[in-house]
């Protein structure tokens, strides 16, 4: 399976900021340099580059913190695909506050911020940031992703189908580039039709026609003049609003804007091969497929994906910054009171509630029989098992597999394990499949491994499964 994890999955997450109503513990990992985090929500910027020369598309998501359709088809492209030639630069979750709080902008919306922005407003630095990743030569054409109310229509049809509707639209600022232009995609109109005929060859059904809106900002728009597309257009490169109707679940309006983007995408001359067929069953998998994060050192991995809402007890540093690690540009913790919420996008995953633990570092890995192999297992690291598995007893430590009880048993490595011995809800994952192994040292803790049964009696799976040790920057298939 593709899984282009090596490109940017590097990331160093600080809680940065503790704001009154809800602490963020932030949650970043950055593609090529490392923007400086001042508030913890910067976005990140993934740099999909070919080997073979070709255009570059900007690709903008979550410039509006409630419209998942845009920001999860943004992470998909950044996560999911692979291009083969030209480049795609993608910033998936442009207000990253406002899509963990569910809100348009809790600082307003930063999609009017685009014209002027106030000296003290605590965006002028995101906004900044992303025009000038948008006035950079070497970006050919721009990609803002929206989802927008009801369905846009030319005449009037009823309350959710007319002019004012967004949904279900190609927004353009006016028809033509200005006339000194040479470069790509000068006739915007002409564009934008053309990639809207190639999505309704595809509609899931026929009420959900996309259309092109010309917002015609020149003439007079003032609301539209502040806005990314038209601050793009200014700066001589075309751009292109994207609008997926509300009227869709998620996976829905995400079928849709990967359509319009690959339509993009392939006009521009910029090839590319995904991981996943495009269905609206296959997007919803491929959202949460293999996320995951590790903490504590990165002594912890948890999957994110299909994880429980609460997993107890998980052995944090005492006096620590949370620092962590994430495979995928729309997970975020954020540090509550007494616990954290795992986030993804807008969806709450999961509350992790802690105990805090002195950790001690003297060890790394553990050694492991696994279905009769000898195997050196690193913490941080999930392990894949078809039956059994046995920790390696180790001097003065002692061996933890959470949901695994023996008579009084303290330390339980020695014992050959397998799932029925595991009680199945002490597992990190819904369906049962997935235990920790922890380990300490006179009361500390040194470190977790997660016993994965869940290709347990798939043996056609197990053997499309290279790696049976891995950890978050790795796959997990
Ligand atoms: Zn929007």
């Amino acid at each position: 399976m593709l899984y282009f994890y090596n490109r940017f999955f590097v990331l160093l997450a600080r809680r940065v900021q503790v704001l009154p109503a809800l602490g963020i513990a932030v949650v970043f990992w950055f593609a090529g340099p490392v923007l400086a985090s001042q508030t913890g929500f910067d976005f990140s910027v993934h740099t999909l580059a070919s080997k073979v020369p070709g255009k570059t598309a900007l690709i903008v998501g979550g410039i509006q913190g409630d419209e998942p359709g845009g920001f999860n088809a943004a992470a998909l492209i950044a996560t999911r695909y692979k291009i083969l030639s030209g480049r795609v630069i993608v910033v998936p979750n442009l207000n990253f506050e406002s899509i963990i709080k569910r809100s348009r902008g809790v600082y307003g919306d930063m999609n009017r911020k685009f014209d002027r922005v106030s000296k003290t407003d605590p965006e002028r630095q995101t906004v900044s940031k992303i025009k000038s990743m948008i006035t950079d030569p070497g970006v050919d054409f721009i990609l803002n992703l929206h989802d927008g109310s009801g369905f846009f229509t030319p005449t009037r049809e009823n309350n959710m189908r007319n002019p004012d509707r967004w949904g279900q639209s190609i927004i353009i600022d006016q028809a033509l580039m200005p006339a000194q232009y040479t470069g790509l995609f000068s006739d915007l109109s002409v564009t934008a039709q053309q990639c809207a005929e190639n999505v309704n060859a595809h509609l899931i059904e026929p009420g959900h026609t996309v259309r092109v809106k010309n917002t015609r900002t020149a003439e007079g728009d003032e609301e539209m003049a502040k806005t990314l597309t038209f601050f793009a257009m200014k700066n001589k490169k075309p751009a292109f609003g994207v609008e997926a109707s509300k009227s869709f679940l998620t996976p829905g309006r995400v079928y849709y804007h990967l359509l319009a983007i690959e339509s993009f995408l392939t006009k521009a001359g910029i090839s590319f091969e995904r991981d996943f067929s495009l269905t609206q069953n296959e997007i919803e998998k491929a959202i949460d497929k293999d996320i995951a994060l590790t903490l504590g050192e990165r002594r912890i991995l948890l999957y994110a994906e299909n994880i429980r809402n609460r997993i107890n007890y998980l052995p944090m540093e005492k006096d620590s910054e949370v620092q962590f690690l994430v495979n995928n540009p729309l997970l975020a913790l954020v540090h509550n009171k007494s616990d954290f919420s795992l986030y993804h996008g807008n969806r709450c995953l999961s509350h992790l509630s802690p105990q805090y633990f002195e950790y001690d570092l003297g060890i790394d890995s553990i050694e492991m029989d696994v279905d009769g192999q000898k195997k050196q297992v690193p913490f941080g690291s999930r392990i894949l098992v078809k039956e059994q598995f046995m920790v390696h007893p180790i001097p003065d430590h002692r061996v933890n597999i959470i949901g695994y009880t023996t008579q009084d048993m303290k330390d339980e490595a020695g014992f050959f394990i397998t799932k029925d011995d595991c009680m199945q809800r002490f597992s990190i994952d819904r369906d049962g499949q997935i235990f920790r192994i922890e380990v300490y040292r006179q009361g500390k803790f040194n470190g977790m491994v997660l016993a994965d049964f869940r290709f347990r009696n798939k043996p056609d799976k197990i053997a499309q499964i290279t790696k049976d040790i891995c950890n978050v920057e790795q796959v997990f298939k």
